[in-house]
């Protein structure tokens, strides 16, 4: 049985791997866009980006679990009719596919040469050589990728200012009561935060100064930002379009919509990691999670499936980011209307903050208090009811009540 995965990123890989460990003895190939030797890309903005890692590549021998990498090969088309994935290297068929082609960050519109987006090995590569001591960086966006780009920025020296629509950083992910507090973490770096401020486009040239090479960032209230370089960090979207026309079903964001087993609607296909969505029986919604560890918890299950077993999917999402010195970590879904309980001053240099709903535990933030991580992600794990009053003091441990 030939099964192709089409996607050489974190999930795509171990889907491949997953497949050789659950005993799949036929052909894997496994199909990846970019010419680089697969590779994570969580350390692009940490240890690459600051110049402690040149690479971040997979340590994976591919020939040797007899799998058959196909790089600088993209897939351009399916006919799941015929079991035929289209490739710009031609067609290509197969018995089961499994779809981990990832998310494209969103650009704003127009073109600079001073533009960077932070999502390849390559993007790292080019916003590293312009992160020089004392350069003008602007960071658009205030996201996990925007706060770990300047972070970085400013420890290399680089002058920082990040320019976020939103009125508080990570407005798309936390509420404004537990975001406003980190408003400081940029103060304390040195970093300028403008929030409330949407960026309008980006020029080449400094208008303000003659014969410099920048940029300008134009915001749309009238400012002017005088660049070295600008970092482009307000998202990423499933990258499905080349699936348009195939009948695979995707949902209202783009992302393929797979069930509880990570099935596409069509026979044989799977999907997972961030191009994929699926139904969430632990939060009763749709999940499409752009985290590394989905792509890696996935994998195994999407794997299985491919081999003709029945694994649920309902993993409680985790996440880690290194910003500012901090390591913020958080595992679960909330929503609004959830009961919100801070544990600690959020002044002080760590605290978390933890979601109950009807007393059970949905999710969890931590900021430099792993071992709240840890007990609480079991909790959330085994949805333990807790008592909110010992659950908000601090130096009680997370358990049972
Ligand atoms: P991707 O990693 O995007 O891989 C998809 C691959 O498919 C790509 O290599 C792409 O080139 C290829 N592809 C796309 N289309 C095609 C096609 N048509 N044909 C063939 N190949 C194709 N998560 C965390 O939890 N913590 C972090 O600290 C963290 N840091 C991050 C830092 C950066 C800079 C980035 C970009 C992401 C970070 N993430 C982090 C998110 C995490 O890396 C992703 O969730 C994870 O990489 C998703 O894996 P994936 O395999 O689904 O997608």
């Amino acid at each position: 049985m030939r099964i192709v995965v089409v996607g050489a990123g974190m999930a795509g890989v171990q889907t491949a791997v997953a497949l050789r460990d659950q005993g799949h003895e036929g052909e894997v190939l496994l199909l990846g866009a970019e010419p680089h030797q697969p590779y994570d890309r969580p350390p692009l903005s940490k240890d690459v980006l600051l110049g402690k890692a040149e690479h971040s590549r997979f340590d994976i021998d591919f020939p040797g679990r007899g799998i058959e990498l196909l790089l600088g090969r993209r897939a351009t088309g399916l006919d799941p009719v015929r079991r035929v994935l289209g490739t710009d290297g031609g067609e290509l068929e197969y018995d089961r596919l499994v779809l981990a082609t990832g998310a494209r960050p969103v650009a704003l519109p127009g073109q600079s040469a001073r533009r960077h987006l932070l999502r390849t090995h390559d993007d790292a590569v080019a916003l590293k050589g312009a992160l020089r001591p004392g350069a003008r960086i602007v960071v658009v966006g205030a996201g996990w990728i925007g706060a770990e780009a300047a972070t970085v920025a400013r420890r290399l020296g680089c002058e920082v200012t990040v320019v976020e629509a939103a009125p508080v950083p990570l407005a798309g992910a936390l509420p404004a009561e537990i975001t406003e507090g980190m408003r400081g973490w940029y103060a304390e770096a040195g970093v300028e935060l403008r929030t409330g401020a949407a960026v309008g486009g980006i020029v080449d040239g400094d208008v303000r100064l003659e014969g410099d090479p920048g940029a300008t960032v134009l915001l749309t209230d009238g400012t002017e930002l005088g660049a070295d370089a600008v970092v482009v960090g307000i998202g990423a979207r499933p990258d499905t379009g080349w699936l348009d026309g195939s009948g695979i079903v995707l949902d209202d964001r783009g992302a393929i919509a797979a069930d509880d087993r990570l099935r596409t609607s069509a026979e044989g296909v799977l999907a997972v990691g961030d191009c994929a969505s699926f139904p969430s029986a632990r939060y009763r919604t749709r999940l499409m999670v752009h985290h590394w560890d989905n792509a890696v918890q996935g994998a195994r299950v999407a794997a299985a499936n491919a081999l003709g077993g029945e694994q649920q999917y309902d993993p409680v999402p985790y996440f880690w980011s290194e910003q500012f010195g901090r390591m913020v970590q958080y595992a679960g879904h909330h929503r609004p209307g959830d009961t919100l309980l801070r544990r600690g001053d959020p002044e002080a240099a760590d605290w978390s903050a933890l979601w109950l709903r009807d007393g059970v535990p949905v999710a969890l933030l931590t900021v430099d208090r792993p071992r709240d991580l840890v007990q609480g992600r079991r909790l959330l794990e085994r949805r333990t009811p807790l008592d909110p009053v010992l659950a908000a003091d601090p130096a009680v441990q997370l358990k049972a009540a």
